[in-house]
């Protein structure tokens, strides 16, 4: 297909992919999108700081859709290697750009971690294969974790001999693994990262044909989960750009406020959670969102101080207690926490939150909603659609957090660093 002229963006498809900037003949910028032409207008429309080097050059554009955002990102990275377009590589130097790096340790373990410093690697003489450049960070972060539930990988050299919290999330291959399997995952994860995700799918596809051959139904199944899983990860068309917008959060907070009766503006909310994994260093974590997405800056993290017998609901009171006493933190409108009815009458009595803080608490166990002033529960089920994923992304965000919190404390408590 030819390039489209500047004039004739309306031409553009809305669907993911890559999309290629022309001054001429001259390729000099590639970006990836989940609507090629809503951000190519935006380009234009809006041009940003950046923007604004080199867009009035930009005379003709090409693109190449993608069945995902995902493929859009690895497509992405790998065609901005392969021609190192002007205006992308002016950024190069300023650490804009991340890469997946698989290092060995001292046994010859690979193991996987994300660098803005591949030059430095390569002076360190460090055996390092490093995947990219990848334009967001953050973007590349979800699609290693989503595809770390495939491929289990360690991220740090040298593992523990006891399970970690993260082989309990079956992300870790664990302290024992069978070494060539998981080099051999580790080959896959790197592949797929290179945009062959084809020909990863077809030789894993083999590898289950052969494996039910021999009768070896028990391993061909698992290969089978991980064909469905990775299919599954690939055509994920929003794990990326989950950002509400604006209008996204005026729909939210009109559906949130009506189950809540709640008549005021929602700006602010934050969640709680408590964590005591082996009853040593319990800690709460509270994170907040502002118009529905989060404000990392603002995290806080609190070391449970009580000296008896910690219980959730003891801990539950002190951290609400010590957050209600800082004065100079913005106030929120609503607070989620984790836990039932006994939790969320905990959380409303606390003695200094003001009256106009509306509490509710989410009972994983029955998947329920309870909240403050509301007889009856609701089932997490029954959530309208935006209100159920704000709900979600709050409580998954205030986990992830709890967890890399509390293991470097871990890691502090055992003489490491972090
Ligand atoms: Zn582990």
């Amino acid at each position: 297909m030819d390039k489209i002229p500047v004039k004739n963006l309306d031409k553009l498809p809305k669907t993911a992919g890559v999309y290629f900037f022309y001054a001429k003949k001259d390729l000099i910028y590639i970006g990836k999108a989940i609507n090629i032409k809503d951000r190519v207008k935006n380009h234009f429309h809006q041009p940003s700081y950046r923007d604004n080097l080199f867009i009035d050059k930009v005379t003709k554009i090409d693109f190449i859709e993608t069945n995902s955002e995902i493929e859009a990102l690895v497509l992405e990275a790998n065609l901005i290697k392969k021609h190192l377009p002007k205006f992308n590589v002016v950024w190069r130097d300023d650490k804009n750009y991340f890469y997946v790096a698989i290092d060995h340790n001292q046994n010859g373990i690979p193991y996987v971690f994300i660098t803005h410093q591949i030059h430095k690697s390569k002076t360190l003489h460090i055996k390092s294969s490093a995947i990219g450049p990848f334009v967001e960070g953050n973007a590349i972060k979800k699609v290693l974790k989503f595809l770390r539930k495939v491929f289990p990988f360690y991220t740090s050299k040298n593992h523990p001999k006891q399970k970690c919290t993260w082989c309990h999330l079956d992300l870790c291959p664990g302290p024992n693994p069978d070494i060539k399997d998981y080099k051999n995952n580790l080959k896959k994860l790197s592949l797929i990262l290179q945009g062959k995700r084809k020909s990863v799918l077809s030789s894993l596809k083999k590898e289950m044909h052969n494996l039910s051959k021999e009768k070896n139904f028990e391993e061909a199944g698992k290969i089978r989960d991980k064909i469905f899983a990775l299919e599954r990860v690939m055509e994920h068309t929003k794990v990326i750009s989950n950002e509400i917008t604006h209008a996204k959060w005026l729909k939210t907070q009109e559906e949130l406020r009506e189950i809540l009766d709640f008549d005021s503006k929602i700006s602010r909310i934050e969640c709680y959670d408590i964590s005591n994994i082996h009853g040593k260093n319990a800690t709460g974590s509270m994170i907040v969102f502002e118009d529905g997405n989060p404000v990392k800056s603002q995290y806080k993290k609190f070391r449970i101080k009580m000296k008896n017998e910690p219980n959730d609901i003891a801990m539950l009171k002190e951290v609400l207690q010590r957050r209600f006493s800082h004065e100079d933190w913005t106030l929120p409108e609503v607070i989620l926490i984790d836990g039932g009815i006994a939790q969320l009458n905990i959380a409303i009595n606390t003695i200094n939150k003001p009256k106009n803080v509306r509490v509710i608490s989410i009972a994983k166990g029955k998947q329920e909603l309870f909240i403050e002033g509301k007889k009856n529960q609701i089932p997490l089920k029954e959530l309208r659609q935006d209100v159920y994923n704000l709900v979600k992304h709050l409580d998954d965000e205030a986990h992830r957090f709890a967890v890399t919190y509390h293991k470097s404390l871990r890691k502090k408590s055992l003489g490491l660093n972090n």
